[in-house]
């Protein structure tokens, strides 16, 4: 299968192009992101991660011709039935308040009445190779913990304070950026995402990889 050398990062979110940056690098792979070439985000207006993902890469996939990696996540909390889901970054906005992190964090402790859930953020990624490619790579990573009431910690961002994953003491944003990256659910997807283009050839192994 022919290799792939660039890819456009179907988002404009430049944390998370610095992430997967760092960690498609060694594989020889660049990453640019769709704000850099100048492609609108489409509307994400499914009702599943899955077909989000697919709907952004297809549409960053038809600009360029290339390939393209889309990614959609969230967190899905279990005493709301998996919501906030496909809609945790607009969550508050729905429900007529601001677009904001503290809003959305406010309003799933209103709708808890106070109480404690289990709940875990999600990743799914896909990647196309060119905008008609039949068989989408598909890699999904989930970060299973607790939705806490009460907030701790200052780093990450979005519903960070309020995740404290399984068997950790330390919230999503109490810990270090580079220890949070290590257990993520986007670390979980993409190193799955990796190993699937290690396996069809679309990238080799390079030294530098730690392979
Ligand atoms: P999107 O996939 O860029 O649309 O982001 C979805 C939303 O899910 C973000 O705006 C956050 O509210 C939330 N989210 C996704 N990943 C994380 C995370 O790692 N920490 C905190 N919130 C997250």
């Amino acid at each position: 299968m022919t290799s792939i050398e660039d890819l456009v990062l179907a988002s404009s979110n430049e944390g998370k192009l610095l992430e997967f940056q760092g960690l498609l690098a060694p594989y020889g792979l660049r990453l640019r992101s769709q704000r850099e070439l100048g492609i609108e985000a489409p509307a994400e207006p499914h009702p599943s991660f899955l077909e989000n993902a697919l709907t952004k890469a297809r549409a960053a996939s038809r600009r360029t011709g290339g390939a393209a990696l889309a990614d959609d996540s969230g967190i899905c909390v279990d005493l709301l039935n998996d919501q906030p889901g496909v809609l945790s970054a607009r969550w508050a906005e729905l429900h007529g308040g601001p677009h904001q992190d503290d809003a959305n964090n406010k309003l799933v402790n209103q709708q808890l009445n106070g109480r404690s859930s289990s709940a875990y953020f999600i990743c799914v990624l896909v990647l196309l190779r060119w905008p008609d490619d039949p068989v989408p790579l598909v890699a999904e990573g989930r970060w299973h913990g607790r939705w806490l009431s009460e907030a701790r910690g200052e780093a990450g961002f979005g519903y960070d304070p309020h995740f404290l994953p399984d068997g950790q003491l330390l919230t999503a944003a109490e810990m270090p950026m580079a220890h949070k990256n290590s257990m993520s659910h986007r670390a979980l997807a993409i190193n799955r995402l990796i190993k699937q283009m290690l396996d069809l050839g679309l990238i080799a192994t390079h030294e530098s990889a730690g392979n």
